[in-house]
């Protein structure tokens, strides 16, 4: 069976790996084919890819593209999407500019908790000055002893009713679909279990998204506890969309590795179905 991880973050995002070492950890792990899903941010593919040639593992281009939709942010993964192509390229970088702004807010928000230098601090954990989350606040406040682990760190900050976390409007479930179409690619409604909307919204959502073209939903991800694991697998079912699978790894210690998941249940339809660079992966006994 291939090993297929569709969602990962290297550290042109909120991952603490560069793009050529998570492909390298990709590799020892396994994996036959790896999406490299940044959030809101392309400029790893070219690395990853050089890596991935090196290893002998098929690199599918990838995004996450943050999403407001229903008062809440939803990520939208965007797979074998064109990383040069304009109108992707644009819309990437207007969010970009939208979360240094966000960022400066919340350091804004700390500081009236008594916490100064947030902003800074943050930035500092990012190796790609513009692509700043919560996750580098996080490591930040860990870091700073605010916090004993990033698990508390969002408990205590970060997250709505809780300092350092600000409203913001992030780009249209329309627009994320739209580019990822539109550079070629196909878009995957991230980690469903981890949006707090109630299972009319979620199928509102899923009508939605399938309105627009979207045709797949992570099923076995990290963000998914294994016991719903069969709950999206059915609604993936129910909802004509293609499954897909991918640890959403970020660093080394820090939830799931790559590729260390359990695979798709046999009656989901994987969303790679068919996709001609996997191929070679089969051998002709397996064809
Ligand atoms: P942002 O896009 O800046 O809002 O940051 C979202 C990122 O924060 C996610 O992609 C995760 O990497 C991280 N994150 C969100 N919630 C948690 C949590 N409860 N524990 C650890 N990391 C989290
Ligand atoms: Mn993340
Ligand atoms: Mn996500
Ligand atoms: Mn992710």
């Amino acid at each position: 069976m291939l090993n297929i991880d569709l969602h990962c973050h290297s550290n042109v995002s909120d991952g603490i790996l560069p793009p050529a070492e998570v492909v390298a950890r990709a590799a020892a792990n396994g994996v036959h084919a790896l999406a490299l899903t940044d959030h809101d941010d392309v400029s790893g593919i070219a690395a990853a890819q050089a890596a991935a040639d090196d290893a002998g593992l098929t690199l599918i281009a990838g995004v996450e593209i943050s999403v407001s939709w229903g008062g809440q942010t939803v990520h939208i993964v965007g797979l074998r999407i064109d990383p040069t192509h304009p109108e992707l390229a644009a819309g990437l970088h207007r969010i970009r500019l939208g979360r240094i702004e966000r960022a400066q807010r919340m350091g804004v928000d700390l500081a009236q908790s008594g916490i100064d230098g947030a902003y800074e601090g943050a930035t500092s954990h990012a190796a790609n000055k513009q692509m700043v989350g919560r996750t580098h606040f996080a490591r930040w406040l860990v870091a700073q002893g605010h916090a004993p682990d990033m698990r508390t760190t969002f408990k205590r900050f970060l997250t709505r009713g809780n300092p350092g976390y600000v409203e913001h409007e992030w780009t249209s479930l329309e627009n994320a679909v739209g580019w990822i179409r539109a550079s070629g690619g196909i878009a995957v409604i991230a980690h469903p279990g981890r949006y707090a909307f109630t299972a009319r919204e979620l199928h509102l959502l899923l009508d939605a998204f399938r309105a627009l073209s979207g045709e797949g939903i992570e099923v076995i991800t990290g963000s998914h506890h294994p016991s719903e694991y069969g709950k999206f697998a059915d609604l993936a079912r129910a909802f004509s969309l293609k499954a897909s699978r991918g640890a959403d790894f970020h660093a080394p210690g820090e939830g799931i590795d790559i590729g260390r998941l359990p695979a798709l249940p046999h009656y989901c339809q994987p969303v790679w179905q068919g996709w001609p660079e996997l191929a070679a992966h089969f051998s002709p006994s397996m064809a």
